[in-house]
């Protein structure tokens, strides 16, 4: 009971709060549940857990004093939230589901994307003058402490386009060069526009494709991983891309949902391979993920002997895991250094005499 009342705060899935009954055990047990055994997890606000023989004193005192402290101790779930938080009921309403009259489902899901494409400290790419902002640049790591998400991507942005107006102005590619590659890229995805215009069905085989992947991404890329399903699953992700031209869209209005489907099933590839890369080199639990191992620890005594995971491995603390497309059309990865904290002095005076004359923005960094 503590640790489902913890799940409300304590997110996201962490491997240090696994022992001692830690509150990252219910993701396990829904991924149990819902991947594992294919059945629903939901949370029912209308009556309390253990029925008639529930007690407030049986929670643990972190529990316990926060329901205290917000003069909560007393009733159903659904009746302690409408005095914590009644907006929250509201947000479910207009959602369409009434906490009061039914249970909700729940499942995990990611709270970030801790990782993803490299970027120098301008949020700047391998690829000059792109810069990707936000989530999908590579500068969350492996913990993102809760609620710095969003005010790293406005910092990202702001420094991006500080860069873009003031830094260097080279042309690293002419005009015709950039045209020229441009119309050949547009030519490309013209012909595939063409290709799916005229295949309409109502089956809708690029929802299902799309379902594939997803569903692959849940039970092999998620918080519980292991590294010959991985593998496999990476294998099945390239044969999934070498079926792209199989879909049928159901009108016209679906084809952004499949161009969507064409990056989205490129992307899942990259990251299985990025995890198996990972797992092959002895990587263990961390960030936001459990690693199986036979001989590792147990999860809980009470799952038995199949549930065990490894311990992070802290050696690859120093080095960072890059994976690039490469020949074939299959993703290759690449360990190396990480970039260490600067140690320099930064003396105020300088520093800021460097950005009012702008010489701040005209700095170079490694991607
Ligand atoms: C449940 C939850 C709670 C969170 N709570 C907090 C919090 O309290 N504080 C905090 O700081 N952070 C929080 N975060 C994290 C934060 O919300 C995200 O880091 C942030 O919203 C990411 O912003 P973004 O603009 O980089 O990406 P997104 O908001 O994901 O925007 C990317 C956009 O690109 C679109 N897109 C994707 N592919 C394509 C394509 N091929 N073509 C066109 N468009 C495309 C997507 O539809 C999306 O609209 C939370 C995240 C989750 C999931």
């Amino acid at each position: 009971m503590t640790d489902i009342f913890l799940k409300g705060y304590q997110w996201p899935f962490d491997p240090r709060k696994i022992p001692d009954f830690g509150s990252s055990l219910i993701d396990v047990l829904v991924y149990i549940e819902t991947v594992v055994k294919g059945r629903h997890v939901f949370m029912d606000f209308r009556q309390n857990p253990l029925g008639g023989s529930f007690s407030f004193n049986d929670l643990e005192p972190e529990a316990f004093n926060y329901l205290k402290n917000s003069d909560a101790l007393f009733g159903t779930p659904i009746e302690r939230l409408q005095k914590m938080n009644p907006l929250a009921i509201e947000l479910y309403a207009k959602n369409g589901i009434d906490l009061w009259q039914e249970p909700l489902e729940v499942a995990v899901c990611a709270q970030h994307n801790n990782g993803g494409l490299a970027g120098t400290l301008w949020w700047e790419s391998n690829i000059r003058h792109l810069f990707p902002v936000g989530e999908v640049n590579g500068s969350h790591g492996v913990y993102r402490p809760g609620g710095s998400a969003l005010n790293s991507g406005q910092v990202g942005s702001l420094r991006a386009a500080q860069r873009i107006a003031k830094g260097p102005k080279d042309d690293h590619v002419s005009r015709e060069q950039f045209e020229k590659a441009a119309l050949q890229k547009g030519d490309e995805l013209f012909h595939i526009i063409k290709t799916f215009s005229g295949k309409i069905d109502p089956t809708n085989s690029a929802a299902s494709y799309r379902e594939e992947f997803q569903q692959r991404m849940t039970n092999y890329g998620s918080h519980i991983r292991e590294i010959e399903k991985v593998e496999k699953a990476l294998d099945e992700a390239y044969g999934q891309i070498a079926r792209f031209n199989e879909q049928h869209i159901a009108s016209r209005e679906q084809l952004p949902f499949v161009l969507q489907n064409r990056h989205l099933v490129l992307a899942h590839a990259a990251y299985l391979e990025a995890i198996r890369a990972y797992l092959a080199k002895g990587g263990g639990s961390r960030g936001s993920y459990l690693v199986m191992d036979d001989s590792g620890q147990t999860v809980l005594d009470s799952l038995g002997d199949t549930w065990r995971y490894k311990p992070e491995n802290a050696e690859l603390r120093n080095v960072v895991l890059e994976t690039v497309l490469g020949k074939n059309d299959k993703f290759e990865s690449k360990w190396k250094p990480h970039r260490p904290i600067p140690q320099e002095e930064s003396w105020f005076e300088n520093v800021w005499g460097k950005y009012l004359k702008g010489e701040i923005f005209e700095m170079e960094g490694d991607v």
